[in-house]
């Protein structure tokens, strides 16, 4: 049967708070002559990371073998 922790992808997306911005979408960066500016934060999405790794509860196969009992 499918697994549904990932929907049968065998992948699953978890989302962490993004280091380089602490989840606030926008980094402050400076100018050559000191001046800070926003800037939207190269590295996530509204602060959040969506990292895509292997499902663990069916590691990466998609399919869930029903437990033989
Ligand atoms: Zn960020
Ligand atoms: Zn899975």
């Amino acid at each position: 049967m499918p697994c549904r922790n990932c929907s049968g992808t065998g992948i699953s997306a978890v989302s962490v708070i993004c280091q380089r911005c602490s989840g606030t979408g926008e980094i402050i960066i400076y100018d050559s002559d000191g001046t800070e500016r926003m800037q939207l934060c190269p590295k996530c999405e509204d602060g959040m990371v969506y990292i895509e790794q292997t499902c663990s509860a069916c590691k990466g196969t998609g399919e869930i073998l029903p437990l033989s009992s």
